[in-house]
């Protein structure tokens, strides 16, 4: 009998047990190796230095925008693009692992100040307009069938000044 010395199982032939050894070290390197990357990733968003880059620069606003879906192709049709200094590469990092098991990259986005001031005060409109409409006791807006009582819904929202 032949024993594989990495899962234990047992063979009749030295080969085969070979054959055992080598595929369970692919398995064990695979899994070291998405390790290594999260390893990677974690030290970068925990440094002074990543968080130190996300403040920008005067009159832009940034962020990290993870690779994931569509979202820096959203990103980009709002006005964001991903930063790069002159004689630069884009700045990215290891943010992850994908469904394949491939690297998900982060990058530094940054867009204008003045469209980012809009676009957060368009978002406070339209929670605005729904909470309104929630406190009139109207159900159209919000796009379902809830039970709304006569006397409305007392709504308890901290974005409300
Ligand atoms: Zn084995």
């Amino acid at each position: 009998m032949y024993t594989c010395d990495i899962c234990g199982t047992e063979y009749k032939t030295d080969a085969a047990m070979r054959g055992c050894m080598k595929k369970d070290k692919d398995v064990l390197d695979e899994i070291n190796k998405k390790a290594a990357d999260k390893r990677k990733a974690r030290k970068q968003f925990g440094s002074p230095n990543f968080r130190l880059e996300a403040e920008g620069r005067l009159g832009m606003e940034r962020r990290w925008v993870n690779d994931t879906r569509d979202r820096i192709q959203k990103m980009m049709a709002r006005g964001y693009e991903k930063v790069q200094s002159e004689g630069e590469s884009v700045r990215k990092v290891i943010a992850g692992t994908k469904e394949d098991g491939s690297a998900m990259y982060a990058y530094l986005m940054e867009i204008e100040k003045v469209l980012y001031d809009e676009d957060q005060k368009a978002k406070q409109d339209e929670i605005d307009d729904k909470e309104s409409a929630i406190y009139r006791g109207e159900n159209d807006k919000l796009g379902g069938n809830g039970y709304v009582p006569k006397e409305g819904i007392k709504v308890h929202n901290a974005f409300r000044r």
